[in-house]
């Protein structure tokens, strides 16, 4: 922070290449473009996609397929990419451009792209639906639509905003597949509390931008690129532990839902996990772990988990002891 706060856009600075060289080295993408937040990698994702398929095709190939039940941000922009009705209100009009499929329904997926007149340029998909209710897309859907995207030339982007930098436990969740994405965007897990955020290009579209063709005046602050390289350290050393503690939050909501009976099931990968209830509303167990000091979310119906990934096996124990405990009441 004392060596250098801020430069111009014109101007490098050594954090932000030690960490592009660090993301790049780690996930085998080619470029990196930092910003300061997921929409706004999301934003830039989306100008690659576009800016794409104009330099190969011309102008009308424009659309970008995304899922219902997606989160991609709260711009203009990235609420449209977003596939939830509620996001689509008050603020129009919308950026056009956008449609939305069924996650894990390939046929009907797969009919939108294919009845659209080759209008499609991209794909954009979470790979655990977060906000969506910590939903994860099955593997024969994920890998039978990127293999399309890839016969077609329709860019396959995976929004790894929430999944990214080992929540799921590998640095990218789309590793679970055998899928190669064309662009991955970040943001959460990489600034461990500093807002930064980037989009991961590979050598299909590491080119589409040229200077003065996008830019930001704070994204790949030293500061905040600092504090990632650090956190891409940490987190690249910890995945065994990640996977581990995964395992035993697992194991100890099985025995919860022996317990309790409040446990219909659990979904999600690695430290991102979500909880079907029998009988209780999420939002009252909410209230509830919160009023006895354990901070929980939800996703639509679902409790959701998203502890720290450095969280320690104590914590663990005592936050799901008051789980389990409101979930008995
Ligand atoms: C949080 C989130 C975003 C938006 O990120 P911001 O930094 O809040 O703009 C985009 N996509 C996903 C999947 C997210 O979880």
């Amino acid at each position: 922070m004392q060596k250098i706060q801020h430069t111009s856009n014109l101007y490098y600075t050594k954090p932000q290449v030690e960490l592009a060289e660090k993301l790049c080295s780690l996930t085998g993408f080619k470029k990196v473009f930092f910003s300061n937040s997921g929409a706004e990698a999301n934003e830039g994702a989306i100008k690659i996609a576009r800016k794409y398929s104009f330099d190969k095709y011309g102008k009308n190939r424009y659309n970008i397929l995304t899922l219902n039940n997606s989160f991609h941000g709260r711009t203009i922009t990235t609420l449209k990419a977003t596939g939830q009705d509620v996001f689509h209100n008050y603020f129009f009009p919308f950026t056009e451009g956008f449609e939305y499929a069924d996650a894990n329904d390939i046929s009907q997926t797969l009919d939108i792209l294919k009845n659209s007149d080759n209008s499609f340029c991209a794909v954009m998909v979470e790979i655990v639906q977060g906000e969506g209710g910590v939903i994860p897309l099955e593997k024969d859907y994920l890998e039978e639509l990127y293999k399309y995207c890839e016969q077609n030339d329709i860019l396959f982007m995976v929004d790894e905003v929430q999944t990214g930098i080992g929540r799921t436990g590998s640095i990218l969740a789309s590793e679970h597949f055998d899928i190669k994405p064309d662009i991955i965007t970040l943001a959460k897990g990489l600034g461990g509390g500093l807002p930064i955020g980037a989009v991961l290009t590979n050598s299909k579209t590491e080119a589409v931008l040229s200077y003065s063709d996008h830019g930001t005046t704070y994204g790949g602050n030293p500061v905040a690129c600092a504090g990632a390289s650090v956190v891409l350290d940490k987190v690249s050393n910890s995945l065994d532990e990640i996977n581990k503690k995964s395992a035993y939050i697992i194991d100890k909501l099985e025995q919860i839902k022996e317990n309790t009976q409040e446990i219909k099931s659990v979904s999600g990968m690695g430290l991102m996990l979500g909880i079907e209830l029998s009988t209780k509303q999420a939002p009252d167990v909410l209230k509830e772990c919160l009023e006895e000091g354990l901070i929980i979310l939800s996703a639509k119906t679902k409790v959701r988990m998203l502890p720290p990934l450095n969280i320690s096996y104590q914590e663990i124990d005592d936050g799901l002891s008051i789980l389990e405990s409101v979930l008995k009441k």
